[in-house]
């Protein structure tokens, strides 16, 4: 009997196929107590079980070729440094040592107290770095049950299918996606998940959140999964099976047509010239960005460098990861932002304040980087060597006000007569540039402006901040939201002070690449957009179908709007005639910026 189950959609598109369930690790593992003479045993098991698991994942490297391979050495890197994680390990070795706890019982209790650890964290990405957690340590309590993991093996026949498990690994999911796996069903996981991550750079189909798959799904059940509307159809009728022959016309028809856009310039209707720039954090984005014609990279992340590694990057390290960007753009702008660390992510790298009760409102970003100048002094070492390398801006996250980039110019300067003293070739000119995320930042931006090269509003942040709502938090889903008048009104006031000033502001939060924001934010005047390499295309299609001067018009009555549903309602109205509007001779080269 057809039945449908709804979820959230990881990674869009359709698939079609027979179910495979992979049932999640239930953790049956023996609570009692070890007796004396048998500690060393156990822990010579241990050991051997971590190495099984560090050995297939190794296998596993080894196994992948070519794209795939890049895409995914990034992710088995991840578990195998969480394998050899010495707190990880001396945590497990005392378990079984001084608390008596069997193999399978200290990894369980690890695996908990480290899952409370990335549950109370703040940033949506890094919560769901549990999911890691979970999949490392199911791959060690297999290979201690087993002595050899079957599992993957049973995993590996399970090509051609649905995959239908309580979350999938990104090591397996890569693999498997090798041999044909043609989308994912988990009960579990989060759309911020590596998975989710993976899934979408490999065009799979992806729902988490399916509640109910592993207990109403069986084994060989026809599924048709929908993530473009976001639910699992079990044993499909004919009906849906139309939709999906349809989906599947329709996305040829559009894959083909959005691949002639790669190297299209991005232009509105009426002919002015929209820049679009990448947001990176890992190397897939960089060869996505260039692969979808980005303008260039306008917002790295350099936090991931710091939370990957194990302690505080070197200057060597951060100088390679930031080169290796740049040259990898070939040319291209790279705007490298400042470290952007809360208490809440920065005990990773050691750098925790204590006892902050509010990290969203604690010691982050600039705050943080300023606290540590021995810290901040070897990033900022690392990206004036690499900015030899091609063209270079630097941004610093979690502005408030003008003397913290006084403070980082200053710090800027001294670094660069350091280098200059050991003869190390350095680059002319770099600019220096704000995040406005900070409600005072962007109330304050004309003072800002007087310090700053560029501006680069982060809209995640900021909405939060103006809100005065947690940015993951769901249930505030109704007040957290992008089109609010009031965060419209500070985009636009931003916006304005950086045309006076002739300077030029970009956009990265997650709206930038959203394309139900698009005309709204060229109607703000938004002229640079940043996003996740994967939306370029389909905002550089969007635009190219936007009259940039008629929704310019509107922006006074977008940002006097009474709410949120307002905003949304006008839009919906000036999207249809901003469309319906032939561009007839008005043509304009160059961004008013
Ligand atoms: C933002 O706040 O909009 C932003 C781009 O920064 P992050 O998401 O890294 O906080
Ligand atoms: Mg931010």
């Amino acid at each position: 009997m057809r039945h449908l189950l709804p979820g959230t959609t990881a990674s869009r598109g359709m698939a079609l196929g027979r179910a495979r369930l992979v049932q999640p690790s239930r953790y049956l593992v023996d609570t009692r107590p070890l007796g004396e003479d048998e500690v060393d045993s156990e822990i010579e098991k241990l050991h051997r079980a971590l190495d099984t698991a560090r050995l297939e994942l190794r296998e596993l490297r080894g196994k992948l070729h070519g794209a795939l391979a890049r895409e995914v050495s990034e992710f088995i890197d991840a578990h195998t440094l969480l394998l050899d994680d010495p707190e990880l390990l001396r945590g497990l070795d005392d378990l079984v040592r001084i608390g008596h706890y069997r193999p399978g019982a200290a990894l369980k209790k690890q695996r908990d107290r480290l899952a409370a650890i990335f549950e109370a964290m703040d940033d949506p990405y890094l919560r769901s770095r549990k999911e890691d957690i979970d999949q490392v340590i199911n791959r060690v309590i297999s290979a201690l049950q087993r002595q050899t993991s079957v599992e993957e093996r049973k995993i590996a026949a399970r090509v051609g299918e649905i995959l239908i498990a309580d979350s999938i690994a990104p090591a397996d999911m890569a693999h498997l996606a090798g041999n044909g796996l043609l989308g994912v069903v988990a009960s579990s996981g989060s759309p911020y998940s590596h998975s989710a991550i993976l899934a979408r750079s490999l065009d799979l189909p992806m729902l988490v959140g399916v509640r109910d798959a592993l207990s109403t799904i069986h084994d060989d059940d026809l599924i048709l999964l929908d993530s473009e509307r976001g639910e699992a159809v079990v044993h499909p009728t004919a009906q849906d099976l139309s939709r999906y022959r349809a989906w599947q016309r329709e996305a040829a028809q559009e894959g083909r047509r959005l691949a002639t856009l790669a190297n299209a310039p991005t232009r509105t209707r009426d002919g002015v010239d929209i820049r679009l720039y990448a947001n990176a954090e890992m190397a897939p984005d960089i060869a996505s960005a260039r692969a979808r014609g980005a303008d260039g990279v306008g917002l790295y992340r350099t936090e991931f460098l710091f939370l990957r590694h194990k302690g505080l990057p070197s200057e060597d390290e951060q100088f390679i990861a930031y080169r290796d960007l740049v040259l990898g753009m070939g040319g291209l702008p790279v705007t490298i932002r400042t470290l952007d660390l809360g208490a809440d992510k920065a005990d990773a790298a050691g750098l925790a304040i204590r006892g902050e009760e509010n990290p969203a409102l604690g010691v982050r970003g600039v705050r943080l980087s300023l606290r540590y100048p021995a810290v901040f002094t070897t990033q900022i070492r690392a990206i004036l060597r690499a900015a030899c390398y091609g063209p270079v801006r630097v941004l610093v996250p979690m502005v408030t006000q003008p003397d913290e980039l006084i403070a980082v110019r200053t710090l800027f300067k001294l670094a660069r007569q350091e280098l200059k003293r050991e003869n190390v070739d350095l680059p002319e000119k770099l600019s220096l540039g704000a995040m406005i995320e900070v409600p005072a930042a962007a109330i304050n931006v004309r003072e800002l402006l007087e310090h700053a090269d560029f501006l680069a509003i982060g809209t995640n942040d900021l909405a939060q901040y103006v809100l005065a709502a947690d940015r993951g938090n769901d249930a505030l889903e109704n007040i957290y939201n992008p089109l609010q008048p009031a965060l419209l009104r500070l985009i636009s006031h931003v916006l304005t002070a950086g045309r006076r000033a002739r300077k030029p502001v970009s956009l990265c939060g997650e709206i930038g690449g959203d394309v139900n924001f698009t005309a709204m934010l060229l109607a703000l005047g938004l002229c640079e957009f940043s996003m996740h390499p994967g939306q370029l295309l389909l905002v550089r299609d969007r635009i190219a179908s936007l009259d940039f001067h008629m929704l310019r018009k509107h922006a006074p009555k977008l940002i006097r709007a009474r709410s949120h549903e307002e905003v949304a309602e006008m839009l919906g109205k000036i999207m249809l005639a901003s469309q319906a509007v032939c561009s007839e001779s008005i043509s304009v080269n160059a961004p008013v910026l």
